[in-house]
């Protein structure tokens, strides 16, 4: 049997039988996997905490014959106060859901990313919806989608005025070159976008947003990705 050692994340994880999980991983090398975690369920099993939703480690699969069977798992870090405050924890599973959205490959960018995020919500107490935001930018980016907030990306005119994104595009444009597939795009909206995207993941504490330009941007970011995507993902 072929044995494969990945660093991955635990993003669901589904009783199964008695004592066994059924867990999908995203792992850093091959992507999306889904593994069994045999007999876990007990208080005194030795892999317990391995198995849990937002979960960062090490873990060893063995291909068996029918299943992927999870031999060894050890813990990089669980983001514990994800699971201790519930705005934190709900955010945390925007991310998770997005993440298993949008790919089933491997992609060393969007998982350091998502690190990223769930460190920041966990650890680096950034406003509710900061590193979701950036995230979400980072992923369009990643994607080609640069989002130009100087710039009409059409008329490459300075950006005055109202501003828009033009959703076939996924792109920024002046009030001249909106199109019936255009929305507003308020400037508190953008200010936050620039903002958060030009600050690090743990130093978005240290912003200060005004007029809610955090919801607003979500809005505008959610309707983008399902433009992008044909779905939407979690939001509590
Ligand atoms: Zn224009």
């Amino acid at each position: 049997m072929a044995s494969t050692k990945v660093k991955a994340l635990v993003i669901e994880a589904k009783d199964s039988k008695e004592k066994d999980k059924q867990v999908t991983l995203y792992s850093l090398e091959e992507g999306k996997l889904y593994v069994y975690f045999k007999g876990v369920r007990g208080d005194k099993a030795k892999m317990k905490a391995g198995k849990e939703i937002f979960t960062f480690g090490e873990f060893v699969v063995e291909e068996g014959k029918a299943n992927n069977i999870v031999t060894e798992a050890n813990i990089i870090d669980s983001f514990l106060p994800l699971r201790e405050n519930l705005d934190k924890y709900y955010e945390a599973c925007s991310c998770i859901d997005i993440l298993k959205k949008i790919s089933n490959t491997s992609d060393p960018v969007l998982f350091l990313e998502t690190i990223k995020t769930l460190k920041a919500i966990s650890y680096d107490n950034s406003p509710k919806y900061y590193a979701l935001i950036k995230y979400l930018l980072s992923i369009f980016k990643n994607m080609g989608y640069n989002l130009d907030f100087n710039t009409c990306s059409s008329c490459h005119a300075k950006l005055t005025g109202k501003k828009y994104l033009n959703l076939d595009y996924g792109e920024i444009v002046c009030a001249n070159c909106r199109r019936a597939t255009s929305v507003e795009v308020k400037n508190e909206a953008l200010s936050a976008m620039k903002l958060i995207l030009n600050t690090d993941y743990d130093r978005l504490h240290t912003l200060k947003l005004g007029g809610n330009g955090e919801v607003k941007a979500l809005n505008i970011l959610s309707e983008n990705f399902e433009w992008r995507f044909n779905t939407s993902f979690f939001m509590e």
